[in-house]
C-alpha cells in the first residue's frame, strides 16, 4: 500500500503559496491508518524507546498508537497554559516572533531513552524545540519521527546537528 495515495495536499493553506500535507483523509481510512501505524512502529522501536513524547496536536495523533504498540510510555509536548501541575518551558523562534512548548515537570525521569513524535517534518523548529525541552528535564533524546518529511526543508540537518537521529515514512521533495 502506498501512504501517499491516503494524503492529500491542499494548495494556498494557512496561507498563500503553502501547499498543506493533509492527513485527515489518512486518518479517515482504518485500514492505510493501521499500515501507517504498523510501519512507523518498527522504525521507532530501533530507536529502543522508553517513552514517546507527541508534539501538539497532531503528533499526539502518531504518538499515542504508536507507544501502544510498542509497549512504552506517552507523553505530551503541549502548548503554552494547557498542562495542570508543574511545568517547565520552552520558548523558541518562529518566523515571526516566538511560541511556547511546554511539558510536566515529572513526565520524565532522568535518562530515559525518548523519541519525538510528529505529523511532519518541515524547517525543524517543533521538533528542535522538542527536543531542547526534553533535555531541560533530562530525557535522553533518542530519535525524532514524523509520518511526512518535507526534504527540501532542512529539518532533518537541525535534528543531526543535535545529534537526534530521524525517520520518516513518506517524504515530499
Ligand atoms: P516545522 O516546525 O518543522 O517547520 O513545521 C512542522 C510543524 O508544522 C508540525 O507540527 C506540523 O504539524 C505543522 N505543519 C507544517 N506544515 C504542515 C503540512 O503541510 N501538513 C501538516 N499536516 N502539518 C504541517
Amino acid at each position: 500500500m502506498d501512504i501517499k495515495d491516503h494524503i492529500r495536499g491542499i494548495p494556498d493553506f494557512p496561507k498563500p503559496g503553502i501547499l498543506f500535507y493533509d492527513i485527515s483523509t489518512l486518518l479517515a481510512r482504518p485500514d492505510a491508518w493501521q499500515v501507517a501505524m504498523g510501519r512507523m512502529s518498527r522504525e521507532v522501536r530501533k530507536f529502543q524507546p522508553d517513552l514517546l513524547a507527541g508534539v501538539e496536536s497532531r503528533g499526539f495523533l502518531a504518538a499515542a498508537p504508536l507507544a501502544l504498540k510498542l509497549g512504552c510510555g506517552f507523553v505530551m509536548l503541549r502548548k503554552k497554559g494547557k498542562l495542570p501541575g508543574k511545568t517547565i518551558k520552552h520558548e523558541y523562534s518562529l518566523e515571526y516572533g516566538t511560541d511556547t512548548i511546554e511539558i510536566q515537570e515529572d513526565a520524565v525521569q532522568p535518562g530515559q531513552r525518548v523519541v519525538v513524535i510528529d505529523d511532519l517534518l518541515a524547517t525543524g523548529g517543533t521538533m528542535t524545540a522538542g527536543v531542547d525541552l526534553l533535555r531541560k528535564v533530562g530525557a535522553n533524546v533518542v530519535g525524532a519521527a514524523a509520518i511526512i518529511e518535507l526534504t527540501f526543508l532542512p529539518g532533518r540537518k537541525r535534528l543531526a546537528e543535535m545529534d537526534v537521529p530521524f525517520t520518516a515514512l513518506v517524504s515530499y521533495d
